[in-house]
């Protein structure tokens, strides 16, 4: 407990559970060379409260080579205790490099679900290849995951999900699934949402398959929320934000480096993949500017054009000073080998002409034209030859090359960003995409009819990005296909189609 001391009772070892305490499944994350997070969460009764009452638990974890567990490498016993939602992180260190482990948990007479994860390549090394998939707006009522069911067959070393993990808007009638409850507000509402959508079989399975990094968008907490600003104009959003950030670290295979206080949650991380590749997740949620000209009287996003004069504020940030000082440095640091941005929202300009002039979304990085020219700086003065941009929250595969003054139709692209389609978030309509890609030659492609995810495989001549569609997301049997395949090519950014 780093930030208040509960009067917590002494662990029970041999508890007696009202149900099957293991409903959330097992997921592991932020995979290090000899160290992997192992997360599960102890939910009797996943979707009221959890079910567990205000007592602790000890919970045993192992770590083995094999799936019965006859060669266990790592073990180990940890509290799981109410303040923190009986949630269970475990920080396994001394395993070996680039090698796939099982992992377990055991609370009482209760066993979990068998995970499996995988650590990262020896710093030194540089592995021919890694694998990942790219997911993101997984919204519970738009349909199954059938994508997450076809990623956990796709042989990937690693997950990225780059947020909209969950909704938090209140129950509706008349889609695939529904919500339970109202719109969340509180930390047991946040607590809830997250249990329902882990208790689909699809994503329990893909946690289970391989180790994640995360980052979130806005929908993890308030639609469109900026900062401490949210849609609504809320004067108690702090404490609305507190409670969701707890519920989100609760459930996600985070560092304790992550565990929130009530004024924050430290999300941006660094991921290095041996010499291969460098992963920097960003968080462009916490500490952004408002959207400039919200709706009268309102927060949020909005549509705006250059009639509105806040836009372009030098002060504006998408990430905040620290983070985006961080990321600077970071990029600096990473001469060699990939660096993989891994992000929410989109940043290359989507704008549509309607009258004679540009309108775009205030939300995304149109709405903070400066802070994406820092980011766009940083990446050209570090020198990187080989920079991809991993997005979300389009509900659209798109794929762009990424210009300092994209205007300059013979620019050369200073990196390539990839945006993966929804796993179940209804999109725009195609004609609308259309209009985007055509009025934005720096877009490549884009795609907003069809939900799915993102294969790279990387290689130290290669990066190639495979954007796989399922037919139908209200179906749990839908099946995949490959709608299209791009490449980047190491020290020349911009993408091909192949
Ligand atoms: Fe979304
Ligand atoms: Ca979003």
């Amino acid at each position: 407990m780093e930030w208040w001391s509960p009067s917590v009772s002494p662990a029970v070892g041999r508890p007696s559970f009202t149900g099957y305490p293991f409903t959330l499944g097992v997921a592991s994350g932020a995979p290090l060379p000899t160290g992997v997070v192992l997360w599960t969460r102890l939910a009797p009764e996943p979707l009221n409260g959890g079910g567990m009452g205000r007592g602790a638990v000890s919970v045993r974890w192992e770590v083995a080579d094999d799936d019965a567990f006859a060669r266990i490498v790592r073990s180990g016993s940890v509290d799981a205790v109410a303040a923190w939602g009986h949630s269970v992180h475990v920080e396994v260190e001394g395993l070996a490099p680039a090698r796939s482990y099982s992992y377990r948990f055991i609370a009482g007479d209760e066993v979990s679900p068998i995970g499996r994860t995988r650590t990262a390549p020896a710093a030194a090394d540089t592995p021919a290849r890694l694998r990942f998939g790219v997911a993101s707006c997984q919204h519970f009522e738009h349909g199954y995951y059938g994508a997450h069911r076809h990623l956990a067959a796709e042989d990937l070393d690693l997950m990225v999900f780059v947020g909209d993990y969950i909704y938090e808007g209140a129950a509706r009638t008349g889609d695939v699934r529904r919500h339970r409850g109202g719109e969340a507000r509180t930390l047991t509402d946040y607590r809830n949402r997250h249990a329902q959508y882990k208790t689909d079989r699809d994503l329990q399975r893909l946690h289970a398959t391989v180790p994640w990094l995360v980052t979130w968008d806005d929908h993890e907490v308030d639609n469109n929320y900026a900062g401490a600003r949210s849609e609504s104009l809320d004067p108690s959003f702090r404490r609305r934000r507190a409670a969701a950030y707890q519920a989100y670290f609760e459930h996600m295979p985070l560092r304790a480096s992550a565990r929130p206080t009530p004024a924050r949650m430290v999300l941006r991380a660094r991921h290095d993949w041996g010499r291969l590749a460098r992963f920097h997740v960003l968080d462009g949620r916490q500490r952004r500017s408002p959207q400039a000209c919200p709706p009268a009287g309102r927060g949020g996003g909005n549509m705006v054009d250059d009639r509105c004069r806040e836009l372009r504020a030098p002060g504006r940030t998408m990430l905040g000073e620290h983070q985006e000082r961080w990321l600077a440095n970071g990029l600096r640091a990473t001469p060699e080998g990939w660096n993989l941005i891994a992000q929410q929202t989109l940043v290359a300009r989507a704008a549509v002409t309607v009258g004679r002039r540009r309108r775009f979304s205030s939300d995304a990085w149109d709405g903070y034209p400066a802070a994406r020219d820092r980011l766009f700086a940083a990446i050209a003065d570090s020198g990187l030859g080989s920079c991809v941009v991993l997005s979300g929250d389009a509900h659209c595969a798109f794929v762009a090359d990424l210009k300092r003054d994209f205007d300059d139709e013979r620019a050369a692209p200073i990196a390539t960003e990839l945006c993966g389609t929804s796993t179940t978030t209804r999109g725009r309509p195609q004609s609308r995409t259309d209009a985007i890609v055509r009025e934005n030659p720096h877009i490549l492609y884009g795609e907003s009819a069809r939900r799915g995810y993102l294969v790279l495989d990387v290689t130290s001549e290669r990066c190639t990005a495979r954007l796989r569609a399922i037919a139908d997301a209200a179906d749990r049997d839908t099946e995949v296909v490959t709608a299209a395949t791009f490449a980047v090519d190491a020290g020349r950014p911009g993408a091909q189609r192949l």
